[in-house]
């Protein structure tokens, strides 16, 4: 007989709105650190609620083996992941712990069907719809998120991956999905016997583990960022679902925040990709193939390559200098070095701003993260829409380790596959001096004529390197 005191749903309430706080303090610069504490305290809380609540569930000495075993496990991970993992590899780690997310939620899902059909009475259409729900998306989420990560990675092809019949594919996968749900269901609403239910509930977890893959490896490039926050979306759902299936209300809680914050966020990102959801999901932006820029091109422009000691020159007479960090400032931790060339800069009366492109990076806010590391003041920090007009009246536009977010193809090339996503008006500055290790593309794959243009200048390096031989040079000039 079950029995649950009346303390464990207090916490788990307290543990809720801990989760709604800790959003709430994650959505500014100053309060991230405060939220993301106050949501850990409420995790914390909610894990010693379950050890209880399993208790007194009298799931016996496995249940309680199973618990403690889960709890370390968990723990572990991620205090290791938090630990280890390096900044630049953030994004693999959260498409990991997301598809982990999803694939607990089918996993609870299949388990709780599983012991429902064993029961005399049966599930119910309505218990079944839930498990139907939570096990298709935390399966797609699951399959979803381990190809993102693999792109994220570079062991799947991080492009976009097209074959042909591709939409009517995906479109047969979900139909198929739907109707073995649709007998699921039904079967608990004419009786189990009726229906081989356990071969369906076997057939519907591989075709929405297929559907996860067929959905996500068309998508690639530039697009990611939106395929991200969209999985993350749907594990909070099938999280909320196995909240309905398993009667616990902090599940649908937590998850239902998940899915909303995750909604929100992929519609920032597709606001600034200026892309639908359905063109990223059906459309074929990111399809690009580079030839990999060369140093001259065939019309006979070539690449001008600049000194620590040149870029030093230009910056120190500049009186408006805009920052433009990317994916390359995180690569190379050079954070630091960048604020101290601010620094320098703004002793000699240079006014420095830092310009951020909603998708810079492999996360979103990761230049934010990276640059409140440093200690960059927050009110040197715009938005794409709030400095892009700024640019024309830029002495230099210093970018470092962008690519994607500044290649003007995105304004003038309708053929560029990532034609129609704002970038930063960099080409409009006075001077623009880039830093990266060589010619290669970002992230999307495509060339940049940045570099060709003639007022670019190329300081070929690893970025923290390169901006600490500036620094050098801008010290021996004073
Ligand atoms: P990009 O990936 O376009 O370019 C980064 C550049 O950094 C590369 O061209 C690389 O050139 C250079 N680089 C790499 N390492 C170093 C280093 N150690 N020192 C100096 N330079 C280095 O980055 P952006 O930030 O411009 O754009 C982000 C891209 O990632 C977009 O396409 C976005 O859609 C995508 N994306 C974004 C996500 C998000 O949530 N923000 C998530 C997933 C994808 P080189 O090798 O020559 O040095």
């Amino acid at each position: 007989m079950e029995y649950l005191p009346s303390w464990i749903p207090v916490v788990y309430l307290i543990a809720a709105v801990s989760f709604v706080l800790g959003l709430k303090g994650l959505s500014g610069p100053t309060t991230a650190v405060l939220g993301n504490r106050i949501a850990a305290a409420g995790m914390l809380l909610a894990v010693a609620a379950t050890f209880f609540d399993v208790q007194y569930r009298e799931y016996g000495q496995t249940g309680l083996l199973l618990t403690v075993g889960g709890m370390l496990g968990g723990g572990v991970a991620g205090v290791a992941g938090g630990r280890l993992v390096k900044m630049t590899a953030m994004p693999q780690m959260v498409a990991l712990f997301n598809g982990a997310g999803g694939g607990s939620a089918a996993l609870v899902s299949i388990l709780e069907y599983t012991h429902s059909i064993g029961t005399v009475e049966g599930p119910t259409p309505g218990a079944v719809l839930s498990v139907v729900l939570g096990l298709m998306i935390g399966a797609v989420s699951f399959s979803g998120s381990a190809i993102a990560f693999g792109k994220l990675q570079g062991i799947v092809t991080p492009r976009a991956f097209r074959y042909p019949l591709q939409r009517p594919v995906t479109g047969a996968l979900f139909v198929a999905m739907l109707a073995l749900a649709g007998m699921l269901i039904a079967a608990a609403g004419f009786g189990v016997q009726a229906l081989p239910v356990e071969t369906v509930l076997v057939g519907l977890t591989v075709l929405a583990l297929v559907f996860g893959v067929a959905l996500v490896m068309p998508i690639g490039g530039a697009d990611m960022p939106v395929v991200i926050s969209l999985l993350n979306a749907y594990t909070g759902l099938a999280v909320a679902a196995a909240g309905f299936v398993l009667g616990n209300q902090l599940l649908i809680v937590a998850g239902t925040l998940v899915g909303a914050s995750g909604t929100i966020l992929t519609r920032l990102m597709s606001k600034a990709m200026n892309r639908s959801l359905g063109n990223v999901l059906f459309g074929a932006f990111g399809a690009a193939t580079t030839a990999g820029a060369a140093a001259r091109t065939d019309d006979g422009r070539t690449v001008r390559e600049v000194s620590a000691e040149d870029a030093a020159i230009l910056l120190q007479y500049a009186q408006e200098v805009i920052v433009v960090p990317g994916y390359g400032m995180a690569v190379a931790q050079a954070q630091h070095a960048v604020r101290q060339l601010a620094d320098l800069l703004g002793s000699k009366g240079v006014n420095v701003r830092y310009a951020i492109h909603p998708v810079a990076g492999r996360m979103p806010g990761h230049m934010n993260v990276l640059l409140a590391e440093a200690n960059v003041p927050y009110e040197k920090l715009f938005d794409m829409e709030q400095i892009n007009d700024d640019f024309k009246n830029a002495d230099v536009a210093l970018v470092i380790g962008a690519n994607d977010v500044t290649n003007p193809a995105a304004r003038t090339d309708t053929g560029s596959p990532i034609y129609g996503m704002p970038i930063l008006n960099v080409d409009q500055a006075k001077n623009v001096i880039v830093i990266k290790r060589s010619m290669k593309p970002g992230f999307a794959g495509i060339d940049n004529d940045l570099y060709l243009d003639p007022k670019t200048g190329m300081l070929f390096g690893d970025a923290k390197a390169a901006v600490e031989r500036v620094v050098t040079e801008l010290k021996r000039e004073a």
